[in-house]
């Protein structure tokens, strides 16, 4: 079997929030430092292939939720030689707001969704604030508009969508989160999303408090490490570090995006 043509994948970072540590652990965090959030789309390209995996949020919903918006993720997205306009393929992995918003700017998109978060984001647990308030109803209602158009591709678990690219369920954190396995230069990566927002969720058994089931969330950590050889490539969905392990591919993109199939800097 010939092996697939290897993704260049990127991270762009689009905002970030100050959190203190104790909110990113359930149970706390006795040092109570510090911990910002950072915000991230990511980008997967090859000479056949382009992805999208998730579309952030914008400025009115960053202003509404309190977090610093840097820029639209479509202008980095720009800045990488990509126009949103144009994007066929886009992956969510999960519909919470901070991954589906700017949707609108896709308008060739076919978005890739897992049947149990279309499920899950318009079912039963949405009565309680305490699941449904990472969900934007009216952007839940506009996926919904899409699957009525055809422009949503349902998977039920795990799928390969092109040589080098597959999708995993993992649930946890929502009850259809899905992470992206690819095939790169410096082997098989996983974009985690948030199946482990910072590294330290996942490294040191701490779940984040946002979750649906946190016995899916601990399955999720150990799967990923199955979708990898070397586990610095699983690539959180929130870290700040992210942006300091991995160099942005050019000086215009500093401090907006880095190239992850690459060697983190120590
Ligand atoms: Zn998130």
């Amino acid at each position: 079997m010939t092996e697939p043509e290897p993704f260049e994948v990127y991270a762009i970072r689009y905002a970030t929030v100050a959190r203190q540590s104790a909110e990113n652990f359930i149970g706390g965090d006795p040092h109570e430092a510090g911990m910002p959030m950072d915000y991230f789309i990511w980008l997967a390209r090859n000479t056949a292939h382009t992805f999208i995996i998730d579309t952030g949020f914008n400025a009115a919903a960053a202003k509404r939720r309190r977090r610093d918006f840097l820029r639209s993720p479509v202008e980095g997205l720009r800045l990488l030689g990509v126009d949103a306009a144009t994007v066929h393929d886009v992956i969510i992995t999960h519909l919470h707001y901070d991954h589906i918003g700017n949707f609108d700017l896709f308008p060739q998109a076919q978005f890739h969704l897992q049947d149990a978060e279309m499920a899950y984001a318009t079912g039963r647990y949405m009565a309680q604030n305490f699941f449904a308030h990472a969900y934007e109803l009216e952007e839940v209602v506009a996926m919904v508009r899409n699957a009525y158009k055809g422009r949503v591709t349902f998977h039920n678990g795990d799928a390969t969508l092109v040589p080098g690219l597959s999708l995993h369920h993992v649930g946890g954190h929502t009850l259809g989160l899905q992470v992206v396995r690819l095939w790169t230069r410096a082997g098989w990566l996983v974009l985690a999303s948030d199946a482990s927002h910072y590294a330290a969720n996942m490294n040191e058994g701490r779940p984040f408090p946002v979750v649906a089931d946190v016995t899916a969330m601990i399955d999720g950590w150990r799967l990923l490490r199955t979708l990898v050889d070397d586990p610095r490539n699983i690539i959180p969905g929130h870290d700040p570090e992210v942006m300091k392990l991995y160099r942005a591919p050019g000086p215009e993109l500093e401090g907006i995006a880095v190239r992850l199939d690459s060697q983190p800097l120590e």
